[in-house]
């Protein structure tokens, strides 16, 4: 999403059919090393863009090998089968009501509200939803940079008796003395998410004590291997991981998938993520499209990503650059 990250599809496509593609040609797929080193070459960020290439040399190597591509993460650390929060938009009072009420029905345990707007409002949203799920389940806020320091400090610690087990993304991008303030400042567990893109912003986290947990994706961070190395760097640090997500279709949500099963610091059962993306789209763009059952996802152990693109149905939803 252009607002999110800066890329657009169009412009993830011409990254792909200019820059990125003829970058990799003749590459060993396998070597994925060597085709991360040859986009990085290219141009800079363009994360999505990126993934898109890695995460199929992933899909690739794994049908080589016959495994699944969680193996070659290392093997499975946890079941194929991850629950998930359900993340409800900044809704009105009635909307929020009714929403939070049917995602109890439909079995979340843990509901993500988005905050990051008049603090007024935010805070009638998750007392709201507080409310309606009662005193047992979980709720995450999520800012995603719409607050300022001061703004988020006041309103996170406004949220204390409504027991908040996660702050996502409350501060602005960029700022990590920021975010260490208010984490220094409030008590529940911080996420960083919209502000942690390569490794080094992971560094500059870690530099300044800025988060707890860090939201980690093979889109958002240009592909499952760089993604690994966030993990396993905020493991060595005592930061836990877990996967976010842009609303993913199946390719992106299965690669996902394979991180969180294949990481043992993708802490998603302490901190639920988000794979449901493929349930935001009208329809599945792979023949055999990944199972989402309420708040859980489940992958199998067919080789590489596990999914076959349907590329009748890719041809249909084409955007032509
Ligand atoms: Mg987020």
């Amino acid at each position: 999403m252009p607002r999110w990250s800066g890329e657009t599809v169009w412009s993830a496509r011409a990254a792909l059919d200019h820059l990125l593609g003829p970058a990799v040609i003749g590459a060993d797929p396998t070597d994925i090393a060597d085709v991360d080193r040859r986009m990085e070459l290219t141009c800079r960020h363009n994360w999505f863009a990126k993934a898109a290439i890695e995460m199929a040399c992933w899909d690739l190597a794994g049908k080589a090998a016959g495994k699944p591509v969680y193996e070659l993460l290392g093997g499975p650390a946890r079941p194929l089968s991850v629950r998930c929060r359900f993340s409800m938009g900044a809704y009105d009072p009635d909307r929020s009501r009714n929403r939070a009420r049917e995602l109890v029905e439909e079995g979340f345990t843990t509901i993500k509200v988005k905050v990051g707007g008049p603090a007024e409002k935010d805070l009638e949203r998750v007392r709201i939803v507080r409310e309606v799920i009662g005193p047992d389940l979980d709720i995450v806020i999520d800012a995603n940079c719409g607050w300022d320091v001061d703004t988020a400090i006041h309103c996170v610690n406004a949220m204390e008796p409504l027991r908040l087990s996660l702050v996502e993304q409350p501060t602005p991008d960029g700022d990590f003395s920021g975010i260490a303030r208010l984490r220094s400042l409030t008590k529940p567990p911080v996420m960083a998410d919209d502000m942690c893109f390569d490794l080094i912003d992971a560094e500059e986290l870690v530099r300044h004590q800025g988060c707890d947990v860090i939201s980690v994706y093979p889109g958002k961070n240009g592909g499952i291997g760089r993604s690994k190395q966030i993990v396993e760097f905020a493991g060595r640090n005592g930061i836990a991981c877990s996967i976010g997500s842009n609303l993913e279709w199946d390719v992106g949500t299965a690669a996902m998938a394979h991180l969180v099963v294949g990481c043992p610091n993708m802490q998603v059962e302490k901190f639920p993520g988000a794979m449901l993306g493929p349930e935001y789209h009208e329809v599945r763009v792979v023949k055999n499209p990944i199972s989402i059952a309420g708040p859980i996802v489940t992958i199998t152990d067919r080789p590489g990503l596990g999914v076959d693109v349907d590329w009748d149905v890719v041809k249909s939803h084409r955007i032509e650059a």
